[in-house]
């Protein structure tokens, strides 16, 4: 499953920021971004309630900045259904830290 799309739009906006992109996240300091549906990021750690996880694929060996991003399996429909993120219908993403990403990937994945 490709997301070249939203990808390339979500880096854009977080290259217009900064040259080096990085996040300063509460928990893990200074990391590198990732990218999240709000519901998956709404669901947090905290909490049992799994969204269920949807990863993009990326390529390890050349990694980008946003290259990781993951939707809910609501938003799974949104994307089957409209054939790809794109301006209308990614607005609800977030930039989040990697560290959380990997923290709720887990949780979603091992409940
Ligand atoms: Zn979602
Ligand atoms: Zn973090």
């Amino acid at each position: 499953m490709g997301c070249a799309h939203v990808r390339e739009h979500l880096s854009l906006d977080l290259q217009d920021q900064e040259e080096e992109v990085t996040i300063n996240c509460e928990i893990h300091g200074q990391t590198d971004p990732a990218i999240l549906c709000s519901h998956l990021v709404q669901a947090g750690m905290g909490q049992a309630e799994i969204k269920g996880w949807v990863q993009a694929e990326f390529d390890p060996e050349n990694r980008e900045p946003g290259d990781l991003m993951a939707w809910c399996t609501d938003c799974d429909k949104v994307y089957e259904q409209d054939g790809g993120w794109h301006e209308r219908n990614d607005s609800h993403f977030k930039v989040v830290c990697e560290l959380c990403f990997l923290a709720i990937k887990k949780h979603q994945n091992e409940p």
